[in-house]
């Protein structure tokens, strides 16, 4: 079609050309050598017209591809935010702040949501912190309780020992008492077994044979139920 009007403004610019004079048929002549100059440039520019429209929907295209690209990465980085926001550890942190980063531009909001995140981590931390450092120090009170008590456990098995040590002590004395007051009691039943020497008709008895007389050996029991007295001489009173 348009090359059909091209060829109609040739063919009228040469028609117009045949009947030409003077100064203002030369004006109209060069005006009309131009025009289809135009026209001949315009019908070569037909395929360059046809590369520029090429060249424009390329350009859309590539355009059309970048946004969807583009919107792509929003989707993305709004996907691996919401995941750290449900999740917050630090991997989910660090891949939704590379999405955000890859983003050119508009991502001020989303940079908002990834310090949230950021901050909700760092509280974690320190709970998690606080946490262990109270379950040290429970540890350590634990374990100082039972230094406690054992310690208590060897005073007392200490103290123990020195009270069965002193019953132990107080049973032997008694024993020793016991077997002191036995002998006591035996001693003058021994005593009165002691050999002394009597008279047949002295009221003394002697530990020997003490001035004249028959002195016989008796038993001081002996002599004791015959009611002789022990004599001042040998007995010293
Ligand atoms: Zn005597």
């Amino acid at each position: 079609m348009k090359k059909l009007v091209a060829l109609f403004l040739v063919a009228g610019s040469l028609l117009s050309g045949c009947g030409a004079t003077t100064s203002t048929t030369q004006s109209t002549s060069s005006a009309q050598a131009s025009s289809s100059s135009t026209a001949i440039s315009e019908s070569t520019a037909d395929s360059s017209k046809e590369q520029e429209q090429i060249e424009k929907k390329k350009e859309e295209e590539k355009q059309k591809a970048e946004k969807a690209a583009l919107e792509k990465k929003v989707t993305e980085a709004e996907s691996a935010l919401s995941q750290a926001e449900a999740n917050p550890t630090k991997e989910n942190y660090a891949t939704a702040s590379a999405a955000i980063q890859a983003l050119p531009e508009n991502k001020q909001e989303l940079t908002n949501r990834l310090a949230a995140i950021d901050s909700t981590i760092k509280a974690k931390e320190a709970e998690e912190e606080r946490k262990k450092q109270e379950e040290i120090a429970r540890q350590q009170a634990e374990q100082a309780q039972q230094e406690a008590i054992a310690q208590q456990q060897a005073e007392q098995a200490r103290q123990e020992a020195i009270a069965q040590q002193q019953a132990e002590q107080a049973r032997q004395q008694a024993a020793a008492e016991q077997a002191s007051q036995q002998a006591q009691a035996a001693a003058p039943e021994q005593n009165n077994e002691q050999t002394v020497y009597v008279t047949p008709t002295g009221s003394k008895y002697h530990t020997h044979k003490c001035g004249n007389g028959t002195y016989t050996p008796a038993t001081l029991s002996e002599a004791q139920a015959r009611g002789l007295t022990p004599c001042s001489k040998c007995y010293g009173n």
